[in-house]
């Protein structure tokens, strides 16, 4: 299965990749958002639902757990599937997260799970992982002249896509062009 990695160096690159993917999105495909807390999840999503046409102001649904974003017709991708966004911080189980009863949509929408590691694997054979990390491997620390840290490095972030699953056979050319 494929894999792809980037470094983004603000927030808004981060969107604009998502978008990218999120133009690409289909009906069915189901996405586990995978970083610790600040590491841009959210903001991932964000720039997912431009992609899909979706309205603007996505916000974290840590309290309400899941929230669903219907496709409208004055967006960018009328009759585009809906975007139900997941944030599964706050559960303790599998079992819990199957009480969402994702299942009815998980067809006719795109899925995107934040925090959903060790739960998301039942609800679905097939997902792509994407993986947020603060820790920029393979760069160079950025220093100044004073010696001090660039206080840019605060905005790296490595963002890694793993697919699994039949579902993503040879979708990396559609999504990551
Ligand atoms: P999470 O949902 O993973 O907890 P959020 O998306 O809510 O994270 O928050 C990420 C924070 O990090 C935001 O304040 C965002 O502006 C900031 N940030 C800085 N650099 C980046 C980057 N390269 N990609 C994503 N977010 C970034
Ligand atoms: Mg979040």
């Amino acid at each position: 299965m494929w894999r792809r990695e980037w470094v983004t160096a603000s927030a808004g690159q981060t969107q604009a990749l998502a978008r990218r993917i999120g133009r690409a999105l289909r009906a069915g495909d189901v996405l586990l958002l995978s970083g610790g807390l600040g590491a841009g999840k959210t903001t991932f999503t964000q720039g997912l639902g431009e992609g899909l046409g979706v309205r603007p102001g996505i916000i974290s649904p840590t309290f309400v757990l899941v929230r669903i974003h219907p496709n409208l017709a004055t967006g960018s991708r009328p009759g585009g599937p809906d975007l139900v966004h997941v944030d599964a911080y706050r559960l303790g189980s599998a079992a819990e997260l199957a009480d969402l009863d994702l299942d009815s949509s998980l067809d006719d929408a795109v899925t995107v799970i934040e925090w959903g590691e060790g739960m998301a694997e039942e609800l679905s054979e097939s997902r792509l992982v994407i993986t947020l990390d603060r820790a920029v491997g393979t760069a160079a620390p950025l220093t100044t002249a004073d010696g001090t840290d660039d206080a840019d490095d605060e905005e790296l972030r490595t963002i890694t896509a793993v697919a699994v699953g039949p579902h993503w056979v040879g979708r990396d050319l559609e999504l990551l062009p």
